[in-house]
Order: C-alpha cells, then structure tokens, then sequence
C-alpha cells in the first residue's frame, strides 16, 4: 500500500513539474481555507490533546501557518519563474539560469508539541514545490492527528497528500520506502534514526530538531521588559516549544532584582498562589504522564544536587500538571543542566564577565536558539560572533520565527536544513542548474585535446587572470 503510495506521489510531482502558477496556488488556497473553515475544531484537538489554551492555539498554530501560505501565495509566481544568474567573464557568452522542480514524494514527519501548525506549515513549502505528499502526524496528540486525517484526505487525493497515522513503527515502515525527500520535526535521538533509514535510499533530509538554548539578560537590559518575555516564551505551552527559553544567565548583580520580576510575571500571568496557577486556563498542560514524570525526575535531581526553588515546583501526575518554575543555584552537572527541559521549568545561572556565558554555550551542543537580552552593542557582536546557534534573537524571544524573510532550523545537533518563506520553497524543491552555451564556445575549444605547449600557455594565462 505505501509502496504504490510513493509511486503515485512521485508521478504526481513529475506531472507537476510545468505547472501554471495559478494551480499550485489553487493548492495553497484549498490549504488556506482547510484551516481557516476549521478552526475551531483544530482549538478543540489541541485543548482535547493537552489542554492548550484557545488564545496560545490560535497564535501559535493558526496565526503563523496562516501567514506562512498567504506569504507563498504572494510569492509563488516569483519563486516557480527560471531566474537568470550572473555568468563569469571566462564564460562570456553564455547564460545561465536555475529552476526549482518539484522534488517527487516527500514524506513528512511531526512532533506533538505544535501538532498543527509543525505539520501544515513544511505542508505549504511542499505543496508550493509541486510535490506529493506523505504525512505521519505524532501519535502523542491523537486529536489533532485525526482531525489532520479527516480534513486532508477530503480535500486532497492521497497522490497529492495522504496522512499514515501511527507512532514510532510506523515511522519505521514508511522510511523504508524510496521516499525523495524527508522531513523531520522532533528530537536530536530520533533525528539519527529518521537520517540513517533516509540514507538507505539516498533521501534528503530536513532535521528539525532541539537542545537547550540559552537566554541571556545583562545588566543593560531592559530588565522589566525581558522579564515579561521570558516569562511568556517559558511558560508559553508550558514550556514545550523547540525554542522555548531552556537556562537562563543573568549577570549578577542584576540577579535578585531580575528573580523579583521573574516572579511578578508568573503571578500576574497565572495567580497568586499555588491552586490559582493549578487552575488557571491561561496555563497548557503536558502532553501526557511520561513526559510529567520524566520533568519530575528531572526537579527531583535537581534538588538532590542542592538546587533552589524560587517559584513554583509542585507536580501531579495525574492532571500532567507541572507548575511555572525557577530555580537557583543549579550546579552544571544536574541531569536538567544536561538534556532539553521541554517543560515549564526555568533554570536560573549567574555570571560576571559575558565571556563565562560565551564558553558555557561553546562547550555544549549549538543549540537552535540563542536569546540576548542587552542594549550593548559590545556584547551583542559577541554573542553574535562568537557562539554558534540555528538562530540569534535580540530583545525578544520566539516571535522572529513570524518573519519569513528568516531561514528557521538548527545547525549540529539542533537540525540540518531550514524552512520557512523561500528557504522553504527551495528546501522542498531541486534547483536544477540549467547552462546555454552562446558564441564564445568555440573558444574553449582550444583547449581541446590533442595538448601542445600553446595550449599550456594559453591555460597558465587564464589561470593568471584575475575575473
Ligand atoms: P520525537 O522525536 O519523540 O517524535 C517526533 C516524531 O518521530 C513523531 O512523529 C514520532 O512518532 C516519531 N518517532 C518517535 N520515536 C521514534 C523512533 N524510535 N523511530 C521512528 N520514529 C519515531 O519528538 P517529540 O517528542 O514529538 O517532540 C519533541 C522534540 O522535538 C523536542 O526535542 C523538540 O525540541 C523537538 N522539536 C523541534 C522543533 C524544531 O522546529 N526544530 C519543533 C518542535 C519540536
């Protein structure tokens, strides 16, 4: 079955090649209003799947998808025209041009942290490139996968789009399938599995991946406004975003200062006390008790390590329930210092001098994400020059992933490829290199054999000359 699913994909992206415009905009339009006609059955998978809020569904599911397809609609006349590029003097002549071709069947694989908006957004970058495409939602956000099921299958034929719902088996199965392209949202451990079944077929791959990244508050920041933003990004989804805020550096003699303002935002954000926060419905749960539990193990370890509670801390497994937290004095060596939190809990470090921070972050993974808080211009060009990161926001945190004009992905262990606008265009599509030789090709000619030492001059002439 999946076997003659890949084959009819890879006909359709042929069939596609020389597409109008106006169909692939046609396909875009039926995706935009898919979601826009259903968006409240798609608040209502995800407060089903882990009880996210409507507002935090809207805004980050709904709102940028729906910028990301009205930005390919804008732009995909542009993005499919053959574009001339420069030709150099050696060449003069001829021309030279590249074209993007769709890619054939591209299988796209989802995490459950923003079910939605992670699985139709690469969507859009591969149905504005002309291929067929294969779905596999995560199974640990059922609701949305179903839905995703039901309204692509009646809006779609499989050959364009078909979803295969399950978990990591069926993963397993469909990557040993000749797929062109693979697409990867999810975790860096997972990410080598889906690469080295990919490789059996040559595949490409896109890696979407995570890690912990780093936020960063000097003492020439803005201390009021980072703290409300890092308070957001934190606790936004409960903290289960691939860019979420993981630790923070504060300098420190803004510290105590900085943890007063920390606090005043999960209180107003939240409540005042421990049963205000537990009820409030501005505050995602986690996805399900195995993630509960593992950030359970992972506060527990931290206070066995003489680590400090400054908020929050309580959990029930039951309600997949883990309070807004900070914490304090946590040494390098505990397990939360050592993988992606993934959860509402906010690691506090100090330091003196920013170059601490520059070779703490140096001696871990680059992460996806680094996030600056300063009015320094000294420091932000060492951040900006010295450390290695997917991406580098200043003065804000997770809203530069709403710029299309940005590639988005990771670099290492945090992702391979990029999305997003035209990167995404052309991560779903082959540039193919198209070269026309004119009049000046009867020069190179004389080059050709049989060699003599006119020839040898003639070449160490060119080599010599500059253009
Ligand atoms: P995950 O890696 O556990 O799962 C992702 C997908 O892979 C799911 O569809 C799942 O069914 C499948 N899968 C899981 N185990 C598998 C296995 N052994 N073999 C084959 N397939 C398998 O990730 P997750 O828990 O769904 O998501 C959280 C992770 O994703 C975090 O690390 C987060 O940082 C990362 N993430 C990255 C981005 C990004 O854009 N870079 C976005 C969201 C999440």
């Amino acid at each position: 079955m999946i076997e003659q699913l890949v084959l009819h994909q890879k006909n359709f992206a042929t069939r596609s090649r020389n597409d109008h415009y106006q169909i692939r905009l046609a396909h875009l339009e039926k995706l935009e209003s898919l979601v826009t006609d259903h968006q409240t059955e798609i608040c209502k998978a995800l407060y089903e799947d882990f009880k996210k809020p409507e507002v935090e569904a809207l805004m980050s599911e709904v709102l940028p998808l729906l910028k990301e397809l009205r930005f390919a609609k804008a732009k995909i006349r542009k993005w499919m025209k053959l574009k001339r590029v420069k030709t150099p003097t050696m060449l003069m002549g001829s021309k030279s041009f590249t074209r993007l071709e769709p890619l054939g069947a591209c299988l796209i694989i989802s995490p459950w942290n923003y079910p939605i908006y992670l699985t139709l957004s690469p969507l859009v970058s591969a149905l504005a490139a002309g291929n067929g495409v294969t779905i596999k939602p995560s199974e640990y956000a059922p609701h949305c996968s179903r839905l995703m099921h039901g309204l692509l299958a009646k809006h779609f034929k499989a050959e364009q789009v078909a979803v295969i719902e399950g978990g990591p088996e069926t993963t397993t199965e469909l990557l040993k399938h000749p797929f062109d392209h693979v697409f990867f949202t999810g975790s860096t451990s997972v990410g080598r599995i889906v690469m080295r079944g990919a490789s059996e077929h040559l595949s490409r791959v896109t890696l979407e991946l995570g890690g912990k990244s780093p936020t960063i508050v000097d003492n020439s920041a803005n201390l009021h406004e980072a703290a409300k933003k890092i308070a957001w990004a934190k606790f936004f989804n409960a903290g289960q975003t691939c860019v979420a805020p993981d630790y923070l550096f504060v300098q420190a003699d803004v510290h105590d200062h900085f943890v007063r303002l920390l606090k005043t935002e999960i209180e107003n954000s939240f409540g005042k006390n421990p049963e205000a926060v537990k009820s409030s419905a501005s505050f995602a749960r986690i996805i399900n008790r195995k993630h509960t539990g593992r950030l359970k193990g992972l506060l527990e370890n931290a206070l066995a390590n003489d680590t400090t509670i400054l908020a929050g801390g309580e959990v029930d497994l039951d309600q997949h329930y883990v309070a807004p937290t900070l914490l304090d004095k946590i040494p390098p060596t505990a397990e939360i210092m050592n993988q992606e939190i993934f959860g509402p809990i906010l690691p506090i470090m100090t330091f003196k001098d920013l170059s601490e921070v520059v070779s703490y972050i140096n001696d871990n993974p680059k992460p996806l994400m680094i996030y600056l808080y300063s009015n320094s211009n000294f420091n932000l060009h060492m951040v900006m020059k010295e450390t290695s990161s997917g991406s580098l926001s200043v003065n804000d945190s997770l809203i530069s992933l709403m710029n299309p004009h940005l590639p988005f992905g990771g670099v290492g262990p945090s992702g391979l490829g990029s999305y997003h606008g035209e990167f995404g265009m052309e991560t779903f599509s082959h540039k193919k290199a198209i070269f026309k030789q004119g009049w000046a090709g009867r020069f190179m000619k004389l080059l050709y054999p049989p060699y003599d030492s006119g020839k040898l001059s003639l070449l160490k002439s060119l080599i010599r000359f500059k253009l």
